[in-house]
């Protein structure tokens, strides 16, 4: 029994994640070095410096079009940053002189890749490049401040399957006989974002993919909290770019949260909440620019009722699907699904009625294949440029203003609306012109108080 605790204590440790801003200038990284210097054991993830990763990206672009020379152009204008970055930020000359040597790595290698053949795995590579940098100067930066920071490769745990989810056991396994062997520390480092392919290849987690390796990386040591530091003070009610007076939601549910960051509030990479909800593991959304404020809790507890937030996804393609024949006929859905399945489509609203049915997928690479097929059988119209307004919280129908929806949105047409699907999560679809006058009309009813 005193064995079994104290392996558990082992691992009791913080994840801590820090986003592209808080380790984009020299002033931040020193804010970061202040909240992870308190003697708490944890692992911290780290995402590229900002503008790092779009420009790995451009990069490989222009690789793939034949630009060798833009190619190298952007290499050396990048170099050229990391360069003032160091010489900045590394007052320590032994130190300065080692990380410069890394650095110069990373950019002949960039060359390299400048001199081959696009392909996937080209890319994969050249994307990796900015956390395998931020991770590796920030180290060496802490280590200078008298910080015993130890960096954990991420390619040595952290592995994909064949179906691109996170292999959790290989991870478990690897991370934590790592750790074991690993000098003890309070502060180990490791990359978000990269990852190996279920054949040993650099692979990524998507783009934002560092919150999703914060949130492995927790449940594969059960951390007693994951924390997501970002350059916003939490999950907002509604989207600041486009409504003014948003604030942020200090408790949310695995659920709500979940719900947001699939249809639209930018803050959080999609799939993040999905490890930490299976391991029950608190999310903290915190802002490095004001470590004092709460920010927002994700768990397991549903806090309140009613509407807590809306977020608006874009870019959705809204497919009406009419049969000649009785709609509804036994095995029509049916029919309509594998279609789906067999292009790896996934839809996300859908409604039907007696004559037809709609549905929503934010992925068209395959619409053309997809429209072939249903129209063997039926007649489909498709909608291009559409919203998807999600209204979430807990029983969301229980807001005093929700029954005044139509009425809120008397002057903007809604194109399908998606109710009951779970207790969570009321849905619009809506022209994606008339997304900000949408936000901004049910931000005013919803919060405002106002009543029609
Ligand atoms: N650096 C990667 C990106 O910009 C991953 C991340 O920041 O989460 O997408
Ligand atoms: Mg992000």
């Amino acid at each position: 029994m005193i064995l079994n605790l104290q392996h558990k204590y082992k691992y009791k440790m913080k994840v801590l994640k820090f986003g592209g801003t808080s380790v984009g200038s020299i002033a931040n990284m020193k804010m970061v070095k202040d909240i992870i210097a308190d003697n708490e054991k944890k692992i911290v993830v780290l995402s590229a410096m900002s503008g790092t990763t779009n420009a790995l990206v451009e990069i490989s672009n222009f690789i793939k079009n034949d630009h060798i020379e833009n190619a190298n152009q952007n290499i050396e204008a990048l170099h050229h940053k990391y360069v003032a970055v160091i010489n900045d930020l590394l007052d320590d000359e032994a130190l300065r002189q080692d990380v410069e040597i890394y650095v110069d790595s990373v950019f002949s290698f960039l060359k390299i890749c400048a001199s081959e053949n696009h392909s996937q795995l080209l890319y994969n590579k050249i994307v990796a490049q900015g956390e395998l940098l931020s991770t590796y100067i920030f180290t060496v930066y802490l280590n200078q401040e008298g910080l015993n920071a130890i960096l954990l490769p991420a390619l040595d745990f952290m592995r994909i399957d064949k179906t691109n989810d996170p292999d959790d056991f290989y991870i478990k396994q690897n991370l934590q006989r790592i750790i074991k062997e690993a000098s003890p520390s309070n502060i180990y480092i490791t990359q978000g974002f990269i990852c190996l392919d279920a054949y040993g290849n650099i692979a990524n987690l998507q783009r934002g993919g560092s919150d999703y390796t914060a949130t492995i990386v927790g449940a594969a040591v059960n951390a007693e909290e994951v924390e997501i530091w970002t350059d916003i003070d939490g999950m907002h009610n509604n989207d600041p770019r486009f409504v003014e007076n948003t604030h942020a939601i200090s408790n949310l549910s695995f659920d709500e949260a979940a719900e947001l960051a699939y249809f639209g509030a930018k803050i959080l990479h999609p799939q993040t909440v999905m490890p930490a909800r299976e391991a029950n593991i608190p999310v903290r959304l915190k802002n490095t620019m004001d470590p004092a404020s709460y920010g927002t809790l994700i768990s397991i507890d549903f806090k309140g009722e009613g509407i807590k937030a809306i977020a608006a996804k874009d870019n959705i393609t809204a497919i009406k699907i009419k049969s000649a024949r009785m709609l509804l006929a036994h095995g029509f859905l049916k029919k309509v699904f594998e279609i789906f399945e067999k292009y790896e489509t996934s839809i996300d609203m859908i409604t039907t009625s007696e004559v037809a049915v709609s549905l929503t997928i934010d992925d068209d690479k395959n619409l053309v294949s997809i429209l072939e097929e249903l129209e063997k059988f039926s007649t489909v119209e498709v909608d291009k440029q559409q919203s998807i307004i999600c209204l979430v919280g807990h029983l969301v129908v229980r807001h005093h203003e929700t029954h005044r929806l139509f009425k809120v949105l008397q002057d903007i047409s809604v194109r399908m609306i998606s109710y009951g699907g779970s207790n969570n999560n009321i849905s619009l679809l809506v022209n994606t012109n008339d997304k900000i006058t949408a936000l901004k009309c049910l931000n005013h009813y919803i919060f405002d108080g106002v009543t029609a």
